[in-house]
């Protein structure tokens, strides 16, 4: 018995050794710098495809101010969907120009032309897309016995850098980036932005400017001209800016009319659903 008892186990045990030996095999194949290998090329394919990721051109470029996301009002990693030409390219009327699109250094508008309506300058010059509607606006509001003061249209690049730094430098860079544009952020380059008052030098640039006859003319009746007010009370988390009521951009009479039917200080960030 005991032989044959042997004889058996001796059998029992030859699958298992014969399964050793295989495992002992393949484990051979996967050798620490075979692993290392397949490791590395995992790595560099997923480096690949990262690198690819990234420079999708799927993924548009936008100009982005970058002190901007530093003040937490950005939706995280998302990438903005490409803007339609309507809001980039800089000759159009609904061009979009805030704290995160900007203009070239070098755009000026295609047509500057003088409007001659009351102002607190003679060199105001304005686009001449606007310049016919803002003519006829400031005319129907005389009859209304509002009286408009222009007190600027376009401001070219060079101009908004010299008020950006003459701001920051009384009150701080921080502050001076609530109410004044950096140079290719401002709207006023684009000749299409208008800043107005009451009376010459009277309430321009001020909040007060809303409540006066000449800020509650343009409240009511700017959007039949094809102007909107641009950075409404209470939208600062939304255009960047501090409440101005002086400030107007014309965006042409159709566009001016839908915003002003979807919603009261409707901003152009709202209505393009854009940052
Ligand atoms: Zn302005």
């Amino acid at each position: 018995m005991s032989e044959n008892n042997e004889v058996r186990e001796i059998n029992a045990e030859t699958p298992q050794e014969n399964t050793e030996t295989v495992r002992t095999r393949n484990f051979r194949d996967f050798s620490p710098v075979r692993v290392g290998r397949i490791l590395l090329l995992i790595l560099c394919v997923l480096f690949l495809i990262g690198i690819w990721f990234h420079n999708n051109p799927s993924s548009p470029v936008i100009n982005t101010d970058p002190e901007e996301n530093a003040d937490g009002t950005g939706e995280g990693e998302t990438e903005p969907a490409p803007l339609p030409a309507e809001l980039t390219d800089p000759s159009s009327i609904t061009v979009l120009v805030n704290k995160t699109h900007s203009l070239p250094a070098d755009y000026v508008p295609e047509k500057l032309v003088t409007p001659y309506v009351n102002s607190t300058s003679d060199v105001i010059q304005v686009s001449s897309k606007a310049a016919d509607q803002l003519k006829e606006m400031v005319t129907k509001a005389a009859e209304d016995e509002v009286t408009l003061y222009l007190t600027a249209g376009y401001i070219s690049y060079e101009t908004q850098d010299d008020y950006f730094h003459d701001r920051a430098g009384m009150v701080g860079e921080a502050e001076a980036n609530k109410v004044i544009a950096k140079a290719g952020f401002s709207e006023h380059q684009t000749g299409l932005a208008f800043d107005f008052s009451d009376e010459a030098n009277g309430t321009a640039t001020t909040v007060a400017f809303a409540e006066t006859k000449a800020g509650q003319w343009l409240i009511k009746h700017s959007w039949e001209y094809g102007f909107i007010l641009r950075y409404p009370e209470g939208k600062e988390s939304v255009t960047g800016y501090s409440y101005q009521p002086w400030h107007y951009r014309f965006v042409g009479r159709d566009t001016a009319k839908k915003m002003h039917e979807t919603a009261e200080d409707l901003t152009m960030e709202e209505y393009y659903n854009v940052n």
